[in-house]
């Protein structure tokens, strides 16, 4: 596994073990970024047919299938307001705009690929009453191939029924510093700028969507820091910019492909367009990449 928490990785390893008679995980922290990596982690060694200690195959059906398949739902709450409703949880009797399948249905059918079935809800803070209790029926009697993961940067929002029904794992904020950066630039100071730079784009896909201006602005800046600590050109700080924007995402969002294509689009834009004008449309995606 990439991320650097041995105690997760660990964790995980165990809950996919036949016997750790967990049928439900609840992930909460204070960033969106890291939780969103576990909970994609935890999908993917649960959809695996032969996970090993260090992480899905990468060979079976499941594991070589987007998002780990058929047999896994992600629901993320609507987008205006957001909310997770009713609908999403249980089959209701009227009309509904929301076009995915309730997890009540889709869990009363068994794996097609996969070993379990599994359904991720990010966010669930933003449940409302009736959908929180839909939800616990089912985590009160899950079928045998059930597996779910909540996710939450609010903890305190989720009632005490769901939580005594979860395994409540914190996640912590990583450390870049330790993580897949470190391996490619070695002076401290280049590292000490790439801390600053994990500190941006985390912000950055927790901050409202208002925020993409400051956002490029920061990335301005670092660009520019960048510049004079490696000693390269302008265009190569940016080039390196766009490089561990597009690595950072495939390890913190796995699940983004738009967002990435937007990072090898701007490389291609780069050989015309102005680096500001780059940088501010990068953020504008990026910002709003927690919840589009
Ligand atoms: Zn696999």
């Amino acid at each position: 596994m990439s991320a650097s928490d041995p105690r997760l990785e660990r964790l995980i390893d165990r809950l996919v073990q036949p016997e750790s008679g967990v049928h439900a995980v609840l992930l909460y922290g204070s960033g969106q970024s890291p939780i969103r990596h576990w909970m994609m982690q935890l999908v993917s060694m649960w959809a695996c047919k032969q996970p090993t200690a260090t992480g899905p195959c990468g060979e079976c059906g499941p594991c070589r299938s987007e998002n780990g398949g058929v047999d896994v739902q992600i629901i993320e709450p609507t987008s205006n307001p957001p909310i997770i409703n009713l609908e999403m949880i249980t089959e209701v009797d009227r009309p509904v705009k929301w076009e995915g399948v309730p997890v009540r249905r889709f869990l009363r059918t068994p794996p097609m690929m996969s070993p379990r079935k599994i359904v991720a809800i990010t966010d669930f803070d933003r449940a409302n009453h009736r959908a929180s209790n839909a939800l616990l029926k089912t985590l009160e009697e899950p079928s045998p191939y059930a597996r779910l993961v909540l996710t939450t940067t609010r903890i305190s929002r989720i009632t005490r029924t769901i939580r005594s029904r979860c395994l409540c794992v914190g996640v912590p904020e990583p450390l870049i510093s330790t993580g897949f950066w470190s391996k490619t630039i070695e002076s401290e100071a280049g590292q000490e700028c790439l801390a600053e730079l994990d500190q941006i784009l985390r912000n950055a896909v927790d901050a409202p969507d208002g925020a993409a201006l400051r956002t490029g602005d920061q990335l301005r800046k670092w660009a520019l820091q960048w510049q004079k600590t490696m000693e390269v050109s302008d265009r190569a700080a940016l080039t390196d910019l766009l490089q561990f924007t597009g690595d950072w995402l495939s390890h913190t969002h796995p699940e983004r492909y738009n967002l990435r294509s937007a990072i090898q689009e701007s490389h291609r834009l780069m050989a015309s367009a102005h680096p500001t004008l780059l940088l501010d449309v990068l953020s504008m995606e990026l910002t709003g990449s927690s919840r589009s």
